[in-house]
């Protein structure tokens, strides 16, 4: 039986129980089971990514798990709304939670392709390693916190040239409030600057493609996002010992002057590097993934996915605009700047993005939108260059 504390919602296509508080509180609650219904956009960014992927799939059957499943919001979604995934399994160790998942999944009428466990997540990805259970051909891991103390265990849990979509709420540790915590969890400093989501996904990233190349793996972004509160990237999986074998070639450093907010990406980093432009030392970040963050093509399947599918959910406006601002995003630069930042060096109100990437064009710089913050650009124009064009 379902408590009185639960109440029903609906969310793109699919009918979910939910804790009667997390609708009305302004924290999502924890008891009686989380849920965080400002969490719609992630979870339908999930749904058409999945969608894209599923003709990818090449091993039968395809089957999506969520260790961390809670009451079902996300795999419920995937159960609904990519019919072509034919199992489903969802897991988490709090029984109330599954208990309104199980409910759900009658109401929505996919209970036959769903099952239902509540192990520690560490046995439930185990288990899907072994001649007990199949590895999964998507799996999504979406922790309270850091999900590094999983990692190892959800690549293992991954059929090869399956998915992995991983989610990070730590975004303080990863933005360089506590540096000593994020270099023992992601193996990289990070950096508080003006582009702390990059350098913060750009480390999750160099995690995941570190371990993976440990198990013979390669791992290959596809597609990402970020906002205050969470960071989430999407993965391929793929096995290639000499692939593996490369792994550095995507991983080095950011150098960030923070006297004259000159920045470079470099394989490389000497301790104690002055700024070519005002000999400053220069700070630094890295280890983390420094070349691209979007398979253009996979993201334009996305975008036409949105719309021209009718099962893909009607209300996810705005979407296509994050589509197209990735697709024109220029991420092999792993740094952006702000125009507020621009203006305060200027003393200047801020200029106009569209206006400031114009600018760059027009004497030859690369120069583009970034769908990580609404008020960055990313451009191969060095610092004082770009101060000169809009002084
Ligand atoms: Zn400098």
């Amino acid at each position: 039986m379902i408590s009185s504390e639960f109440v029903e919602t609906i969310e793109g296509k699919t009918r979910l129980l939910v804790p009667a508080s997390s609708l009305s509180g302004k924290v999502p609650p924890k008891v009686p089971a989380f849920f965080n219904p400002s969490a719609k956009l992630n979870r339908d960014i999930s749904v058409l990514v999945y969608k894209t992927f599923v003709p990818e799939i090449k091993k039968n059957p395809k089957t999506f798990g969520d260790p961390f499943g809670g009451i079902g919001a996300r795999a419920l979604r995937v159960a609904v709304e990519v019919p072509e995934l034919e199992q489903i399994y969802i897991n988490d160790i709090n029984t109330v939670a599954i208990d309104a998942a199980k409910k759900a999944a009658q109401i929505n009428l996919v209970t036959q392709k769903c099952t239902f466990t509540t192990q520690d997540v560490v046995g439930f990805l185990t288990n899907h390693d072994s001649k007990n259970y199949e590895r999964f051909s998507i799996v999504d891991l979406d922790p309270f916190g850091s999900p590094s103390a999983y990692v190892d265990c959800l690549l293992r849990s991954v059929n090869k040239g399956g998915m992995v979509s991983i989610t990070a709420t730590d975004t303080a540790v990863l933005s360089g409030v506590h540096p000593q915590v994020c270099m023992r969890k992601y193996y990289g400093k990070p950096l508080n600057n003006h582009y702390a989501r990059e350098t913060a996904l750009r480390l999750i990233v160099s995690l995941i493609a570190l371990i993976a190349a440990r198990l013979d793996l390669v791992v290959r972004p596809i597609f990402v996002h970020a906002n205050l509160h969470y960071l989430r990237a999407y993965l391929t999986v793929s096995v290639s010992r000499s692939e593996a074998n490369s792994v550095f070639k995507d991983i080095g450093y950011l150098r960030d002057c923070m006297n004259c907010g000159n920045r470079n990406a470099i394989a490389e980093y000497n301790k104690g590097e002055p700024c070519e432009l005002c000999r400053s030392i220069y700070r630094f970040a890295g280890y983390l993934w420094i070349t691209r963050l979007f398979d253009k093509d996979f993201v334009k399947k996305m975008s036409y996915l949105l719309d021209t599918d009718d099962d893909v959910v009607a209300q996810m406006g705005g979407l296509n605009k994050i589509l197209f601002t990735c697709i024109d995003e220029l991420d092999d630069i792993p740094f952006y700047f702000l125009s507020d930042e621009i203006a305060s060096r200027l003393r200047t109100n801020p200029n106009p993005l569209q206006k400031i990437i114009e600018k760059l064009h027009s004497i030859g710089y690369r120069a583009s939108r970034t769908s990580l913050d609404p008020n960055g650009f990313k451009t191969d124009a060095r610092i004082d260059k770009i101060l000169d064009l809009l002084k």
